[in-house]
C-alpha cells in the first residue's frame, strides 16, 4: 500500500469495507502503457472501473474508452470525452442500443455474428465495424471463454459482406484473456489475424485496425511480467506477420490501468472454528463476493490480503458476511493471516482497483455498495 493511501486511511477512519483508489498510480499506468506501446491508440475497458474521477483523468491524459452500453457511453461523454474517441466493443448490443449510441456521435462498433451486423448496418449505417474472433485464452487466469468472437472463416465472410450492407469494414480484434500472464499469447491470435488481413485484401477488401484488446496483467499475489515485456512481445508479432505494413492498432486495457491503484479495507466480523478439534480458522469479513469480490469466484483472482499484526501467521478459510454459501472467498488458496488476528480488526485486500465496485451489489442481504474513494 502507498503512502498517500495509508496516510488516507489513517487520518480518515472511513467505514469499512470501502475501497481507496490513488489516481496518480493510474496515471502511472497510463503513461506505462502509451510508451510500452507507443503506436498504440489505447481505449480504456470502461467496465473495469468507470469511476467518474478516472474517466476524467483518462480523457485529460488524451485516452480513448472501450464502452459495452449507452449507459458507459454516457459516463464517458460526461467526462468530457468525444465521440470519435469511443468504441462500442460490446459484441451483444440491442439495436435501439446502437441506434442511441449513433445519436451520440459513436462511429466504432465490434460485432462477431451475422445478425449483430445487421442490426449495426440498420441503426449506424456508414459506420465502421471490427470483427472479433476466437482466442484460446491460454494462459490467462481469468479467460473469456468462447462468450465472444466467432472462428477465422466465419469473420472473413461477414467483413466480405459489411461493405455491401453499407458499413464500413474496417478491422478484426480479439482478447486473449483477462489478467493474461504471457506476453506470447498475442502471437497466435496476430497470426490469424495478419492471414485475415491479406485473404480479404485479395478481394478487394482492405482492412485498417487490429484491435489488440485487454489482458494486461496486474501483480496480485504473484509477479506478472512488466508491462514493457508485453509491449516488446506484440510488436515482435506485429513484426513477424504483418511486416513493414503494421496496421493501426488500438488496445482495450482495463484491469491493468487501474487494479494496482486500488485498496479495500475491511474489517473482521467473526473468526470460528467449525469444531471442537478444527485446525483451522474461518475468518468473516464485512466484505465478499457480492460486496465487490466477485472475481474470487473459483478463486480466479488471488488478491493480496494484509493485517497490520505481524506475529506467526496460520493458514485461513476467507469468507464474505452475506446468507449466501457461494460466498466464500479463499478455501483451497494457501491464505495465512496473524494468529492473534481479532474481531474488528482492519484488513487490507490491495490491487482491488479493477472489477470491484461495479460488481458489488446493490443490496444483498442489506448491505450497501462498496464505498469508493478517489484521492
Ligand atoms: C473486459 C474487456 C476488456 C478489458 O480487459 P482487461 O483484461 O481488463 O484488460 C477489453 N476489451 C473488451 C472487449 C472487454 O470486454
Amino acid at each position: 500500500m502507498n503512502d498517500k493511501i495509508a496516510r488516507f486511511f489513517a487520518e480518515r477512519r472511513p467505514a469499512t469495507p470501502c475501497l481507496v483508489l490513488d489516481l496518480d498510480v493510474v496515471e502511472e499506468n497510463y503513461t506505462a502503457l502509451a510508451t510500452a506501446l507507443p503506436d498504440a491508440r489505447i481505449y480504456y475497458a470502461v467496465k473495469a472501473n468507470p469511476a467518474p474521477h478516472i474517466l476524467e483523468l483518462l480523457v485529460r491524459l488524451g485516452s480513448s474508452f472501450d464502452t459495452a452500453s449507452v449507459q458507459e457511453i454516457d459516463m464517458v461523454l460526461a467526462a468530457g470525452a468525444r465521440p470519435d474517441c469511443i468504441s462500442y466493443g460490446n459484441t451483444i448490443k440491442k439495436q435501439i442500443d446502437i441506434a442511441r449510441a449513433y445519436e451520440r456521435g459513436v462511429r466504432l462498433f465490434a460485432f462477431d455474428s451475422i445478425a449483430e451486423l445487421d442490426k449495426i448496418a440498420a441503426a449506424a449505417p456508414g459506420s465502421r465495424v471490427f470483427c472479433r474472433i476466437l482466442t484460446s485464452g491460454e494462459g490467462a487466469e481469468w479467460p473469456l471463454s468462447r462468450k465472444f468472437g466467432c472462428d477465422v472463416a466465419m469473420a472473413r465472410d461477414l467483413l466480405l459482406r459489411a461493405a455491401g450492407k453499407g458499413v464500413v469494414p474496417f478491422g478484426i480484434s480479439f482478447h486473449v484473456g483477462s489478467q493474461q500472464r504471457d506476453p506470447n499469447q498475442w502471437h497466435a491470435a496476430l497470426a490469424a489475424t495478419a492471414q485475415l488481413f491479406r485473404d480479404l485484401e485479395a478481394e478487394g477488401v482492405e482492412l485498417k485496425m487490429v484491435n489488440l484488446g485487454g489482458g494486461f496483467p496486474t501483480r496480485y499475489r504473484s509477479d506478472v511480467p512488466p508491462t514493457e515485456a508485453y509491449g516488446a512481445a506484440i510488436f515482435k508479432a506485429l513484426r513477424t506477420h504483418f511486416g513493414n505494413r503494421i496496421p493501426e492498432t488500438i488496445v482495450e486495457p482495463g484491469r491493468v490501468m487501474v487494479g494496482n491503484a486500488g485498496v479495500i479495507e475491511s474489517e473482521v466480523v467473526l473468526i470460528a472454528h467449525k469444531s471442537a478439534d478444527d485446525d483451522r480458522r474461518w475468518v468473516y469479513l464485512d466484505v465478499g463476493k457480492f460486496g465487490g469480490l466477485a472475481e474470487t469466484m473459483d478463486e480466479a483472482i488471488q488478491y493480496p490480503i494484509h493485517s497490520h499484526r505481524t506475529g506467526l501467521t496460520e493458514r485461513v478459510v476467507l469468507a464474505g458476511p452475506s446468507c449466501d454459501s457461494a460466498d466464500v472467498l479463499y478455501e483451497r488458496a494457501d491464505y495465512r493471516l496473524p494468529v492473534d488476528l481479532c474481531i474488528g480488526d482492519r484488513l487490507q485486500i490491495h490491487a482491488t482497483g479493477a472489477y470491484t465496485t461495479t460488481y458489488a451489489s446493490i443490496g444483498f442481504n442489506g448491505f450497501p455498495p462498496l464505498q469508493e474513494y478517489y484521492i
